[in-house]
């Protein structure tokens, strides 16, 4: 009998392994008997082995057969090693068909240095592991979903990528390399080529190509255009806005495909870009297929916007062609022209010419907004530049208001100062619609043809009193030699016939001038020069002006003068008298009777004291000429302001002396100081000179 408390203790015992959650077993290490196994064990059995049954059998006969020799193995290795073993969620079938996990572990039990027993402890992990591997499923399943979803988001990003790029672009060049580089950017590709159809039927032209640096040789054997009668996917690319992808195979021939000498190609990708029509083709040589895959995915979806983008960019080529025809055809006019946009009031285009005529640079006036430009900015501006201003400005609003208005007069006074006198005419540009976008303004500058009126009418009234005193004065004394009794009339008929005589002569000159100039205007004043020595017939010329004018002193000069000098050149010798004749005379009228006048020559030589020049001046102690009028006194019908109060004239005679001293290829200029007197010089060439004619 065993004492009481351990037989509670054994039932205790028997109780714990019974319940507990771990099925425990012990086999007899020699003969691999099962000893005992708890109930949890026990389940592990078929059911012909539970319920006590496999307890006293042997292990082989208690598993299936498909798994006895590699369960046996184990049991042997712990045996023979002692070394316990572990396996962790190790899997069995059960009879009725269902998957159970078990944790185990075989411990060797020793006694005496030898294993006499295997205690075999099973945990089943079936919820576990069940549960891990759903969450693994849900895991792959996550990661695909996320892998797909990436690779979408790719694709959206590189659509995006590709068509924002093209947003910006509207010339087909630059489009198709913006297109090149996102692809590039997006799939890089070894190499990319874009061609646009041309307005040659069938033919498309390289509009932009893209290959790493070191593949410069690929991209020069692409052809600059791709005839659809001799390039199949040119051809392909007409009929059909399907892509197509070429493989590279064995047979073919790099020389014939350029696309095949390319190192790396596996295939080559041609894709139509499609929208109403063929507008271009998209070549890509890539490495794999499934590269050609992806770039189709995306880039199927963004052809037609593709195709729409080159669509429209040549349309923008062809109106900025048309527009910088337009912009070249009035850069190159006289007349001024400005564009104002109607919706910001801003120069959108000016001219040459109009920065030209109203005194700004042309960038300073591109762009400007109207009611900034000092252009248009009447305040501070005297009363007169004011009024023109509102002109202006009406006129152009009435443009922007649909009104035409013609060849208004306006003054426009420059940022330096100066005044220009323009013709400007307005008028409105509408779009198709109807809507007005600008108004042009073409302005002409008429400021020299103001100026001429003005001189014209100047002219007029002078010629008035200047023909009107000589015939009064001659009038009056045909008058008086015709009442005269004949007493007194050797004295005063002498002196009546001698002013009648001077004042035709002055009447004379002034219709020669007047001849002359309007032969200069004509084209038609000839010059004829001959060589000759110029100094007698030029002495005697000047000294018998002197000899017939007695209002003033005279002096006359020969300067520096070797009795052997001459004056020996190329002259017209009546045009030369001329010259000299109207310096005289302008030196008597603008100086006070009874003054002097100087007359004189000289010779410029060269080291070897041979004549080259002949210097000719004639000076007065007349009242000179103002500063302001100084550069002008050799134009056409100008007098300087204070020639008015001292003498009549029509302002022709300096003109018509440059233009003869010019025509003999020589110089004229004056030095003067208003109220003390003027010089004029004459340099001449000696010398067989050529004469221009004039
Ligand atoms: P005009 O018939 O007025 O004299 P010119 O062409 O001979 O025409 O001269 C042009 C202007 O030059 C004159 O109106 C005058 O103002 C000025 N001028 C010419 N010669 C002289 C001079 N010797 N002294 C002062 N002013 C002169």
């Amino acid at each position: 009998m065993q004492p009481a408390n351990e037989t509670v203790l054994g039932n205790y015992e028997h109780l714990m392994l019974e319940h507990a959650p771990v099925g425990i077993a012990l086999f007899e290490a020699q003969t691999l008997r099962l000893l005992s196994a708890n109930p949890p064990y026990q389940s592990l059995f078929e059911p012909t082995w539970q319920l006590g049954q496999a307890i006293g059998q042997c292990l082989r006969d208690l598993l299936p057969k498909t798994v006895q020799a590699e369960v046996v193995a184990l049991f042997d290795h712990v045996i023979q090693t002692g070394v316990a073993s572990e396996s962790q969620a190790y899997r069995t079938f059960s009879p009725t068909g269902g998957v159970r996990y078990w944790n185990w572990t075989l411990s060797p039990l020793e006694e005496e240095g030898q294993v006499r027993f295997v205690l075999v402890t099973i945990t089943e992990v079936t919820t576990t592991v069940l549960a891990h591997q759903e969450t693994e499923r849900v895991q792959t399943m996550l990661r695909q979903t996320h892998h797909a979803v990436e690779r979408e988001r790719r694709h959206l990003a590189d659509l995006e990528t590709i068509l924002l790029g093209l947003k910006q672009v509207a010339e087909p060049k630059r489009l198709a390399q913006t297109l090149l580089e996102a692809l590039e950017s997006c799939f890089s590709p070894l190499v990319a080529a874009l061609y646009g159809i041309t307005d040659e039927p069938g033919n498309f032209s390289l509009l932009a190509v893209r290959a790493p640096i070191n593949l410069p040789v690929a991209t020069s054997l692409l052809s600059a255009t791709l005839s659809s009668q001799q390039h199949p996917d040119a051809l392909h690319a007409l009929q059909h806005p399907i892509p197509l992808i070429r493989r590279k195979s064995e047979s073919q021939n790099p020389a014939q495909e350029p696309w095949w000498s390319v190192p790396e190609t596996r295939c080559v990708l041609s894709l139509p870009l499609w929208g109403k029509r063929c507008e271009g083709l998209l070549l890509l040589a890539l490495r794999t297929e499934e590269e050609a895959d992806e770039l189709l995915h995306t880039l199927r979806d963004c052809a037609p916007r593709l195709a729409e983008a080159l669509a429209s960019a040549h349309l923008h080529a062809a109106l900025a062609d048309e527009k910088h025809r337009l912009h070249t055809i009035l850069d190159q006019l006289p007349e001024g022209v400005l564009l104002v946009e109607a919706r910001t009031s801003r120069i959108s285009y000016a001219n040459p010419a109009a920065a030209h005529l109203l005194g700004f640079a042309l960038p300073q006036l591109v762009g400007t907004p109207l009611n900034q430009s000092a252009l248009l900015s009447p305040y501070g501006r005297p009363k007169q530049v004011q009024q023109s201003i509102f002109r202006w400005n009406f006129a152009l609003i009435d443009a922007l208001w649909g009104k035409h208005s013609t060849s208004q007069e306006l003054s426009i006074s420059r940022p330096d100062g100066s005044e220009v006198v323009v013709l400007s005419s307005a008028a409105p540009i509408r779009q198709y619609h109807g809507l007005i976008s600008e108004a042009a303004i073409v302005f002409q500058d008429i400021t020299a043809l103001k100026h001429l009126e003005q001189q014209k009418d100047a002219f007029f009234a002078v010629a008035n009193h200047e023909l009107r005193t000589p015939l009064t004065i001659i009038s009056g004394f045909v008058d008086l030699l015709q009442i005269q009794d004949t007493q007194q009339a050797t004295v005063l008929s002498a002196h009546a016939l001698e002013s009648i005589q001077q004042e035709c002569g002055h009447l004379l000159r002034l219709f020669q001038d007047l001849l002359d100039v309007s032969r200069l205007d004509q084209a038609r004043l000839a010059v004829q020069p001959q060589v000759q020595d110029l100094l007698a017939p030029l002495k005697q010329s000047i000294t018998k002006q002197i000899q017939t004018t007695r209002t003033h002193q005279f002096r006359f000069l020969l300067e520096d003068w070797q009795s052997s000098d001459q004056l020996l050149g190329c002259f017209d010798l009546p045009r030369i008298e001329q010259v000299v004749r109207n310096l005289i005379s302008n030196a008597v009228k603008y100086s006070p009777t009874g003054s002097t006048i100087e007359v004189g020559m000289r010779l410029r030589r060269d080291p070897e004291g041979i004549a080259q020049e002949v210097v000719l001046w004639v000076k007065d102690q007349g009242i000179g000429i103002p500063t302001g009028d100084l550069p002008h006194i050799f134009e056409r019908f100008y007098r300087a302001s204070n020639s008015h109060r001292s003498a009549s004239g029509f302002g022709i005679g300096l003109y018509l002396t440059r233009q003869l001293v010019q025509a003999h290829e020589g110089r004229i200029w004056a030095e003067t100081m208003v109220g003390k007197g003027t010089t004029f010089f004459v340099v001449l060439p000696l010398g067989e000179s050529t004469i221009k004619p004039v």
